[in-house]
């Protein structure tokens, strides 16, 4: 048995509650594309786009000259296409449990939610698809319009002054949400005011490499101690370790496994488990109810985004007949991308 697991367990016991820093890592077996692995639907669409740098899809400035890169990545992990993780359940359970304090994610996936979190105990610090906004006015557009727009495969443009629209995702020249800074100010009191021992703080499943939120665990007081869940040691558990650090290297989902069954708690985790595979049979079958009605929203919805695909399709090779040479270079490119977008945890 781990040392963390059977820490983490003895703290949970004793009525513990847990302040949760996440990443991209602890949604990755939901099935969203991983930035990491070259050969994912993500990972070629993003190297067909000749971005001049990877980042240049979270760009603020190269958005406003070229939106189409982000809006194909934004189909791609668009919210509603992902089921949440055994991780994400095991942070609903905590909460049934009244053991959750708080949960700062970097995701934009909004996996913790669909998992049952409240949205009172949920940081998105990195934003979200909840507000539409265009990026010279800030008028609001609708978030139904703006998906049905994108997954036809065109550009968002504001009806006030043409500019282009964006969710409230966080782009590097952005600031974080007001509320990152308002929550972490309140939970850093409450952290100070806290009996010694009270709260645990997990990290998991991020590179801690995209700043102000890799920071975060490195502020914490002494007093709360932290767990690191994560394939490698990262940040200030490995720059700056503390002499009550617990660190599980490894699956993400197998941690969960593994606490869960030394808690006890595996049958009510397992319980959510099928209460998420249960809704996702029940919306298959409801998707097959309506197959033959055109005019449903659903069918329609697939109707557009299948559309857009195959023109987006056609579209793609004739650019690509039309330059062939750029290939050589997007082979390239395709190394540079892949050691950039490794390094953002959205
Ligand atoms: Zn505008």
């Amino acid at each position: 048995m781990s040392s963390a697991i059977q820490s983490l367990a003895n703290r949970l016991n004793k009525g513990s509650s847990v302040v949760f820093f996440v990443g991209a890592g602890i949604s990755t077996s939901a099935g969203i594309p991983d930035f990491r692995s070259p050969g994912t639907g993500l990972y070629n669409n993003l190297s067909k786009l000749n971005l001049p740098y990877a980042e240049a899809v979270f760009d603020i400035d190269y958005f406003k000259k070229d939106p189409v890169p982000f809006y194909t990545l934004a189909r791609e992990l668009y919210p509603g296409q992902f089921k949440p993780t055994k991780f994400h359940l095991f942070m609903a359970l905590l909460q049934e449990k009244g053991q959750l304090h708080r949960v700062y994610t970097q995701n934009i996936d909004t996996l913790e939610r669909i998992a049952g979190v409240e949205r009172d105990l949920i940081v998105e610090a990195h934003g979200c698809f909840d507000d539409h906004r265009c990026v010279n006015c800030s008028k609001e557009l609708d978030g139904d319009k703006f998906r049905q727009i994108i997954f036809r495969g065109e550009k968002v443009e504001c009806p006030h002054c043409g500019g282009y629209v964006k969710p409230c995702i966080v782009f590097f020249g952005e600031g974080l949400p007001q509320r990152f800074f308002e929550c972490w100010d309140e939970d850093c009191d409450e952290f100070g005011n806290e009996y010694v021992n009270e709260t645990v703080a997990i990290v998991a499943g991020t590179s801690l490499k995209v700043h102000p939120f890799a920071s975060l665990p490195e502020e914490l007081p002494e007093s709360i101690q932290r767990f690191l869940v994560n394939q490698e040691l990262v940040g200030s558990f490995e720059d700056a370790p503390r002499d009550d650090d617990e660190v599980y290297l490894g699956k993400i989902d197998e941690f969960v496994d593994l606490l869960c069954r030394e808690l006890g708690w595996d049958e009510e985790l397992e319980g959510l488990v099928r209460r998420v595979e249960d809704s996702t049979e029940a919306e298959e079958l409801e998707g097959e109810d309506t197959k033959d009605t055109k005019d449903t929203k659903d069918s329609k919805d697939s109707k557009d985004s299948k559309d857009s695909k195959d023109s987006e399709d056609s579209k793609e090779s004739k650019d690509e007949a039309k330059s062939k040479d750029l290939r050589d270079l997007e082979d390239e490119a395709e190394e540079t991308i892949n050691k950039g977008i490794n390094s953002l945890s959205i």
